[in-house]
Order: structure tokens, then sequence, then C-alpha cells
């Protein structure tokens, strides 16, 4: 193995070393697991390029990415990290899947990334008629709480003879 190709193997970056990146991590891992419940959580790899800077990657449990490294600069700035780690999280998952990443579970679409009062979210186009608008339908990190509504029952077992609607 030549020297090149030992120093650009990417290696998990550290927990705390950014730590903005890390929130916002968490924070699409939610709506991963919300959405795609067996998608392992994603993580933050680095990757030395011509053995200078480091490039940070939002990859899959495998290791593997799609699309740009993190601009350095948003790890300075939550509203920023969560754009970018949401921005990189989804081309990752929607190129590696093969799949839109996230859905709009009213309408089946693939979301887009818009920033609504400072705060990153996923868009929806909405449906074709006038009546169904486009529409935010989550903060990034807030799907959970639209995807499963009914999360306190969850766990209950159905009985013969009972309904839970
Ligand atoms: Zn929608």
């Amino acid at each position: 193995m030549s020297p090149f190709f030992e120093s650009s193997t990417p290696r998990p970056v550290l927990l705390g070393q950014y730590p903005l990146w890390d929130e916002a991590l968490a924070l699409v891992n939610r709506d991963l697991a919300a959405t795609l419940p067996d998608q392992e959580t994603l993580r933050l790899l680095e990757a030395p390029v011509y053995g200078e800077a480091e490039n940070v990657y939002v990859a899959m449990a495998n290791g593997e990415w799609h699309g740009n490294f993190l601009e350095p600069e948003s790890a300075d700035d939550p509203v920023c990290a969560l754009a970018a780690i949401a921005d990189a999280a989804q081309d990752t998952v929607s190129e590696l899947l093969w799949q839109a990443w996230p859905l709009c579970a009213e309408h089946g679409l693939g979301m887009h990334l818009h920033e609504v009062d400072g705060q990153p979210s996923w868009w929806c186009a909405g449906g074709r008629t006038p009546h169904d608008p486009a529409h935010v339908r989550a903060a990034v990190g807030a799907l959970d709480t639209l995807v499963r509504p009914h999360r306190p029952n969850r766990k209950r077992r159905r009985q013969p003879g009972l309904r839970d609607d």
C-alpha cells in the first residue's frame, strides 16, 4: 500500500472535536431513526486530502459517504452546523440508499432543506392542488414528533376486541 493511499484512509472524528457538528449530527440521526429505523446512525469521518487539510464527511455506519465535505467554517455556528450536517446527511443517505430522503409522510415526496426563521427545516413541495400547498414539515431533528404521534401507546399490546384509536 502506498504512503499516499494509507494517509487517505478516512478515520472517525473524535467526539468533542467539533461540538456543534456533534450536536447537529445527533439531531439529524433522530430524523434518520424516525424515518428509516433500520438504518444505523450516521457518523463523522475525516480524510486527509493530499496530506493537507482534513476534510470531514457525514458517512453511513459502514464508512461510505456521498457528496461534498463539510465547510470547515460551519463548525463555528449552530445554525450553519445544522444546515451543513443535514445537507451532507441527505446527500449520503439518498445517494447510497438510492432513495429520496427524508420523505414527507403526508405527500410521499423527498423534502428539501430550507432555513425557516433561522432554523434549518425540512420543506415539502406539497400536493398538486392549490389546496395542498408547499409546507414546512418540521425543523431538522423534529421529524420524530410527526412520524410517531401516538408514541406513548406504541408499546401497548393490541388486545382482541379492543380498539386503540
Ligand atoms: Zn408534504
